[in-house]
């Protein structure tokens, strides 16, 4: 019987030690350099006898018994272990988007809710611009009744602009608070904004909730006035800036949640580190994630392959970074490379790319539910109602035909535990169907992959611990 090294990705440390990031597994294994040698010489299907025989040394046999106990070396032709099947549905709600509103005080030329790739038929109906509190309210109604055993419940606001709509979240704070309490559960609040209504009343009521805030910035001035621009033409940026530092600096004070800020990458964008630096050091973000913009083919802002190489190398700067700070025993606030360093090391093997539809649902400003905030209004895309409940059979079966397992291209891909093909509303925009995958982004994904692995590594030849702060989230 021949011998063959599962599908894996293989990354080394600084000292040259090898790591194997195993797919069927999702687990990373450091390996030594008589299994390293075992493993290459399965990649094709091998006799063992004779492979053995040709590596002639006398602990390989134990070697390669160990290599197939951990599932790193298998029988040529053994199908891969099915990956999850869907959890018993009804799943329950961890997360509700509320679409507070669907207007925004801005026109960002590239943004999915107003430019070109808006989900919502020409000629259906906008739905109603506010959210009134009494839906806010059913809405918290029904993700407590929809939740379980949870026990920790979040509720993030969202928009067009969410601040356009300040009353209804006050509203459905109090609520939510009241109705936790009685539920014995808890509720955290995160809200994303584009930072140009931060009053200082606004800035005192989310800190005082504890509110998780992500702002959208693209970066200092020059990069911000290029496509976050008001109706008018003119730039937000002189109105933000001033607004994001009160909010940094009460929110320090007061010992809040840390601010993160979005950066949506188009193919005119500046550097990544430079608006990074900008970003955490001048205007004092904790956590910075890159975005690239969601654009149908040939739009003027979309990514091209030269841009996605560009951002890729730049994330490779950003890296070393990170690897030198936490070496060093210091934070950094790449989040993108954060998220990831966590997925990897709990083993994170998705069946779907995220959890829109599955513990995350979005809410339109009439209380219609969407597989997430992004899919809000698209009548093509809602799933049920935060009144009348969710329509199981139609989220059943968008998760069974958007699984991981279907999607035939994947197969191949060592990063498939990570990516599961990628955002169901980017593959929409870009492929016509959310079920698809994003085939158009995978060198991009597959090297930050990469990337990640080897900080992994990296980080774990010097300083075990600190992947200690993973293990509780
Ligand atoms: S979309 Fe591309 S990168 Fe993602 S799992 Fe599929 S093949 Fe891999
Ligand atoms: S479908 Fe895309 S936008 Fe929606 S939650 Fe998933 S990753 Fe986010």
């Amino acid at each position: 019987m021949k011998l063959r090294t599962g599908l894996h990705h293989r990354v080394t440390d600084d000292r040259g030690n090898a790591y194997l990031y195993l797919t069927d597994s999702a687990a990373i294994h450091a390996v030594d350099a008589l299994a390293d040698r075992l493993a290459a010489a399965f990649l094709e299907p091998a006799d063992p006898v004779t492979v053995l025989r040709e590596l002639g040394e006398p602990e390989a046999e134990a070697a390669l018994r160990d290599l197939i106990d951990l599932g790193i070396v298998r029988p040529d032709g053994e199908t891969s272990p099915p990956r999850a099947a869907l959890p018993p549905m009804p799943f329950p709600l961890a997360t509700l988007v509320l679409n507070v509103t669907n207007k925004c005080n801005l026109s960002c030329t590239y943004c999915y809710e107003y430019g070109a790739d808006k989900l919502t038929a020409a000629n259906a109906p906008a739905g109603r611009a506010m959210m009134l509190p009494e839906t806010a309210k059913q809405s918290i109604d029904f993700l407590i009744r929809s939740s379980g055993e949870r026990s920790v419940l979040t509720i993030t606001f969202f928009g067009g602009e969410t601040l356009l709509n300040f009353q209804t979240i006050i509203a459905a704070v109090d609520y939510a608070e009241a109705e936790a309490l009685r539920h014995q559960k808890r509720i955290h609040f995160s809200l994303t904004t584009n930072a140009t209504l931060l009053t200082d009343e606004v800035i005192k009521f989310l800190v005082a909730h504890r509110f998780g805030i992500t702002i959208s910035i693209d970066g200092d001035e020059k990069e911000q006035d290029r496509h976050r621009r008001y109706k008018s033409g003119k730039g937000s940026f002189a109105d933000i800036e001033p607004r994001i530092r009160t909010l940094i600096a009460t929110n320090r004070r007061e010992r809040g949640r840390p601010i993160g800020a979005r950066v949506t990458l188009t193919h005119d964008a500046g550097s990544v580190l430079d608006t990074y630096r900008y970003l955490t050091d001048d205007l004092g973000f904790e956590e910075v994630g890159f975005a690239p913009v969601t654009a149908a083919p040939g739009r003027g802002y979309e990514l091209s392959p030269g841009a996605y190489d560009r951002m890729l190398s730049e994330f490779a700067t950003l890296t070393e970074d990170f690897v030198t700070a936490a070496i060093a025993g210091r934070a950094h606030g790449f989040a993108n490379l954060n998220d990831l360093l966590r997925e990897l090391h709990q083993g994170i093997q998705k069946a779907h790319p995220c959890g829109a539809g599955l513990g995350l649902l979005g809410v339109s400003t009439e209380g219609e539910l969407a597989l997430c905030h992004r899919f809000v209004e698209s009548k093509s895309h809602a799933v049920g109602t935060v009144q009348k409940g969710v329509d199981e059979s139609i989220r059943t079966a968008f998760l069974e035909q958007a699984h991981i397992d279907r999607k035939t291209d994947c197969k191949t891909c060592f990063a498939r535990p990570l990516c599961a093909g990628g955002c169901y509303h980017e593959a929409h925009v870009r492929h016509g169907d959310a079920r698809k995958a994003n085939l158009h982004a995978c060198d991009w994904i597959r090297g930050h992959v990469d990337q990640g692995l080897k900080a992994y590594a990296r980080i774990m030849a010097h300083d075990p611990k600190f992947f200690a702060r993973y293990e509780s989230q």
